[in-house]
This record gives structure tokens, sequence and C-alpha cells, in this order.
């Protein structure tokens, strides 16, 4: 209906405002207008691939696109904000599922006539598509499956499973010719399916095979595969938007996986070969052989805080299940009207997703300047009077330093216990998600506030 012409002016538009959404979403002061340039240029990119693209069946389209709008828009007003990182999950697996589909219609259909060795590349975009596509689909599932704790977070670790994934890898490659060769004959469906399954398989194998502490490298590495696969199918169907947007995504996934990785101080290889991390966050403590721990009442903790000159509030993944934030804002501005120092430390790999406890403090309206990382708090805790851990474990647990065979050894933590107080709001003494007990709940200078953290902070805001 358009022609070439304005579809690329308009594709070369929506790339640029795809490059400043990911520019204005590095920076929360900026995030609302990342958000926005990207909405735009999906806006752009849809409107201009189905008039220049689309020549009849224009109502199949309309339909689908009215039931998948419908279907996101439902899914996006329903999520709790503890269900995020799920959602998020379940959508990779969309863009996994897309690629296999488009790449098989794209097979079967008869809509090219490739030849010669422009049908052999053809072939293997084709296959490469549906191979990166149907791994991030059985892979997010489970990634899905595991952070809404429909399966467990343990490592699924079966004998052998480097040569099984070694034979798996083996197959893909052996199939591969075979499509190849075959497809040059006119067929070829056959090794294309039992690719899917490998394929299906490997994906669900190497999540499986990947432990609780270990899933915010598998989320971001996803995110990355979901790039690619959506990039492959752009070489598949010739859309040059398609494959740019895809190597965006892509790459940023792959940078988050490397950010990730450091955070965690974990060789990305060693994550994916798997086998690390343990339970999935309900096993209560032993706690006899560590001591005891000292519970404390909220007025008491209302009196620590207000008299002290110092404070760090420690947000984790407890904080958005309680949707706490509002009211640690209020008492971050009451505090801080009394002239106490309150700043915040978040570690990288806080809550159930990158950038977790950023999204729950921003829209809590937390001013940006007293949020910190932990790379830029984490040498300050002796001068801290009072440090206050909101539903946190796993990221403050001292044992990632001195258990060497802890399933979090050698993560970077928050070094609160090296503070005058440190006290720690949860409900219980389970272990966080990577199933560790944490031997700071122990210390002498730690106190627990035992409690639904809204509830706790409330009663502690009041006496304030
Ligand atoms: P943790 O899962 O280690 O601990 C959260 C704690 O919050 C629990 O111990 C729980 O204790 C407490 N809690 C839960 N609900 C409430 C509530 N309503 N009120 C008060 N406390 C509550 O979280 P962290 O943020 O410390 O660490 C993140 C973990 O998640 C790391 O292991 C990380 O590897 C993993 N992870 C991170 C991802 C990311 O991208 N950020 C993605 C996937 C996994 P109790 O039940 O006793 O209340």
């Amino acid at each position: 209906m358009i022609n070439d012409g304005i579809v690329n002016v308009s594709y070369i538009i929506a790339t640029i405002l795809f490059i400043l959404a990911l520019g204005g979403l590095s920076n929360q002061e900026t995030a609302r207008r990342g958000n926005w340039y990207g909405i735009i240029g999906m806006t752009i990119a849809l409107v201009a691939t189905v008039l220049g693209d689309v020549e009849r069946n224009f109502e199949y389209l309309i339909v689908a696109l009215l039931v998948g709008g419908s279907v996101g828009l439902l899914l996006a007003r329903r999520v709790q904000m503890t269900q995020m990182p799920e959602l998020v999950a379940i959508l990779h697996s969309l863009v996994g599922i897309a690629a296999v589909a488009v790449g098989f219609a794209n097979f079967m259909g008869a809509g090219h006539d490739y030849a010669g060795a422009e049908k052999t590349i053809h072939d293997i975009e084709t296959y490469i598509g549906i191979l990166i596509g149907a791994v991030t689909f059985s892979g997010s599932v489970i990634a899905f499956g595991k952070l809404s704790g429909r399966i467990g977070g343990k490592p699924m670790l079966i004998p052998g499973r480097h040569w099984f994934n070694l034979g798996l890898l083996v197959g893909a490659i052996w199939f591969g010719y075979q499509f190849v060769v075959q497809s040059a004959g006119g067929a070829g469906i056959e090794p294309l399916i039992v690719m899917t399954v490998i394929a299906l398989l490997f994906g669900i194998h190497m999540v499986m095979a990947i432990g609780g502490a270990d899933m915010p490298v598998v989320v971001s590495m996803l995110n990355s595969y979901s790039g690619w696969a959506a990039s492959a199918t752009g070489f598949m169907l010739g859309n040059d938007l398609l494959i740019v947007t895809g190597a965006l995504v892509g790459s940023s996934g792959a940078i988050l996986s490397y950010i990730m990785c450091r955070a965690m101080n974990r060789k990305f290889f060693s994550v994916i070969a798997g086998g690390f991390g343990t339970g999935g966050g309900t096993v209560a403590a032993g706690g006899d052989e560590d001591g005891e721990v000292v519970p404390v009442e909220a007025h008491e903790v209302a009196g620590m805080l207000a008299g002290a000159k110092e404070v760090m509030i420690i947000p984790g993944y407890g904080m958005a299940v309680a949707q706490a934030q509002h009211i640690v804002y209020e008492i971050t501005t009451a505090l801080r009207k009394k002239g106490v120092n309150v700043r915040f430390g978040i570690h990288p790999v806080a809550g159930r997703m990158p950038g977790h406890m950023n999204v729950l403090l921003a829209e809590a309206k937390v001013p940006y300047d007293i949020v910190f990382e932990m790379d830029e708090v984490n040498d300050d805790f002796p001068d801290v009077d009072v440090s206050i851990v909101i539903g946190a474990n796993d990221i403050v647990n001292p044992s990632a330093q001195e258990v060497p065979d802890s399933p979090i050894a050698g993560m970077p933590v928050l070094e609160c216990w090296k503070g005058k107080t440190t006290i720690v709001l949860k409900r219980s003494m389970a272990t966080g998600y990577a199933g560790v007990q944490n031997p700071l709940f122990f210390k002498e200078n730690t106190r627990m506030l035992f409690g639904d953290a809204k509830d706790t902070l409330d009663a502690v805001f009041k006496a304030l």
C-alpha cells in the first residue's frame, strides 16, 4: 500500500527510536521517556510493516492484532509487581515460539523461489531461527515455572549431563546438514522437526540444571536469546528492522548477562553448564548451631532509627512481596526531616529481576540521589549506625564470603554486619531464593523484626 522508500524511512526512524529507548532506560530519571520512545518506535514499525508488506488477508491480521493486544493489555493490567519477573520470562517464550512458527511457515510456504547458494543460505537462516526460537521457548517456560515457584529451584542434575548436551549439539548440527541437503531436493521437513524437538529438550535441560542462585543470569540470557531469535527471523523474512531490533535486544541481553555474572562473581559458561544453587527458598534454617537470634519490637526499631545519624536501607525481594515501598518512603522522609542521613544500598541481583528494587523505589517516589549501587556504599558500613534489611536475605549473607562450598560462595554481598546495628525484617527464619542459611541473623549486632514487612514498617512509622 505504501512504497519501499517510505517503509525504509519508517524503519530507520523506528530503529533510532529503539536506540533512544534503550539509552533512556539506562537511567531512572529518563526511563519513562525511554519507554515512550519504544512505544512510538514499535507503533511506527508495526504500521509500516503492515502497510508496506501485507497485500491481502487484512481481516486475519486485524483479528490477530486485536486478540494479541487485548490479552497483552489484560495481563499487564492484572499482573502484580511481584509477578513481573515470571511475566517477563513467559513473554520471552512467546518470542521463541513466534520464531519457530515463522520459521516453519516460511519453509513450507511457497512464497520464495531461491536457488543455489541463496537457497542454502536461506535454509541455514531458517534452521538457526527455529533452533534459537525453540531453545528460547522451552527454556523460558521452565524459567517461568521456577520463578513462579511451580517448579522447585533445585538444579536437576542428570548423570552425564555434559555428554547429553554434547549429544544434542552434535545431533542439531547433523540434522542441520541433512536439512540443507534434503531441502535442495524439495524435502527437509523431517530433519527440521527432529531438530526442533532436540532444541526444545536442550532448553528444558539447560534451565532445569541451573540452581536458584543463578537464575538472574538465566533470565537475562533468555532475554538475549529472544533477541537473537527475532534477529534470525528478520534474516528469514528479509526484514531489516527485525534484524536490527533483534540484535539490539540480543546484545543488550548479553551485556546484562555479563553484568549479572560479574555481580555474582560467576563465569558465564559455568552458569550455563549448571549445577549451582540449591533449594527453592522455603527451607527453615536450623539455627541452633549458629546461636540465638534477638527479636525486637517495632517501637524499639523506631527508637534506634530516630537516634541514628547514618541509616542504610537494604531492600530485597520481601519488600516487593509485602509492597512495603510506600511506607519505606514515608519513614525515609520522616527520618530525613529529623536530620538523619538515609541512604539505600541496592544489590544488583536483589529481588527477582534486574532493576527490581529501583523500579519499586521509583514507584514510591524515593529520590534517586539517595539510592546507591552496592559498590558505591559497601565500604561505608563501618560508619553506618543502623542498617535496615527489608525482606532481603541472600544479598546480605556473609556465608558468600565465609563458606567456600556454599551455593552463593564468591557472590559479592552488602556487608551490613560491619555497621553498628543491623535490623532484619522478615516473617520467619526461612532461607532466601538460593536456599542457604544466613549467619547474619545470629550475629551479636543483629536484631530481628518478625512479621510482614509492610505491617511491621507501618508500626515503626507510627512509633516514629
Ligand atoms: P531472597 O529471596 O534471598 O530473600 C527474600 C526474603 O524476603 C526471604 O528470606 C523472606 O523471608 C522475606 N520475605 C518474603 N516475603 C516477605 C514479606 N511479606 N515481608 C517480609 N519479608 C518477606 O531475596 P534477595 O532480594 O535477598 O535476593 C535475591 C535472590 O533472588 C538471589 O538469590 C538472586 O540470585 C535471586 N534471583 C534474582 C533475580 C534478579 O534478577 N534479581 C532473578 C532470579 C533470582 P520470610 O519468608 O521469612 O519472610
